[in-house]
């Protein structure tokens, strides 16, 4: 059985990823091998945050790992706010904020296309290895649903009627970014 160290102190996100693996791979997350630092994310795109977190894991802690790192690319903002999805409207990181700012820069735009984008970069046996996942859809012009969190009260998945906010977790992750990065990624540990 082989450990796999998780870039994330998110336990949610830990089981369904352990579940998804089956008994191959025991993941552990950055709090389990006592890794408290703050890593800095300051790369100009999803791969390369993805990247120095897992490098950082590796370099500090010799263990295999994975990241993540997920954003919102809108079409007509030139792929804002992307790597910056977090903190679009600023430091106090608020989605309700975040999901605004959206909102108005879009008031006068004609497209109202949008992806979100998953990368994750795995280290394995000194390799690495990047996977990608993503889902295309539109921004809404208000917000529907209390589900999920982040942007989902604006995002319509295409070929769906409802914001990701408005499904169940299991529909949404069945279609997800992440889900479709995760799931790229299992298959390659799974061989
Ligand atoms: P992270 O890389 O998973 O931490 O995602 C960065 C930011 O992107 C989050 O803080 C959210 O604002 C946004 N985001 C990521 N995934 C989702 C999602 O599934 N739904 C809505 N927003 C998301």
């Amino acid at each position: 059985m082989k450990t796999l160290v998780f870039a994330t102190n998110n336990q949610h996100k830990l089981k369904e990823i352990q579940a998804l693996l089956g008994n191959h791979f025991t993941l552990k997350t950055l709090e389990e091998i006592g890794c408290t630092e703050d890593i800095i994310e300051d790369a100009p795109d999803l791969e390369g945050n993805a990247r120095i977190k897992a490098r950082y894991i590796k370099e500090h802690y010799g263990l295999d790992c994975f990241a993540d790192d997920t954003g919102l690319e809108i079409e007509a903002l030139d792929k804002a706010p992307g790597v910056i999805s977090a903190r679009y409207a600023g430091e106090q990181r608020s989605s309700e904020d975040n999901m605004q700012l959206v909102l108005e820069k879009l008031k006068n735009q004609t497209s109202r296309r949008a992806r979100f984008r998953t990368a994750i970069c795995l280290i394995l046996d000194g390799e690495e290895h990047l996977f990608e996942g993503i889902i295309e859809g539109e921004i809404a012009q208000e917000r529907s649903g209390d589900e999920g969190f982040g942007y989902d009260p604006i995002f319509y998945p295409e070929g769906q009627n409802q914001t990701f906010a408005q499904m169940s977790s299991e529909a949404k992750n069945a279609i997800s970014h992440r889900g479709r990065a995760f799931q790229k990624m299992i298959e390659f540990l799974n061989g």
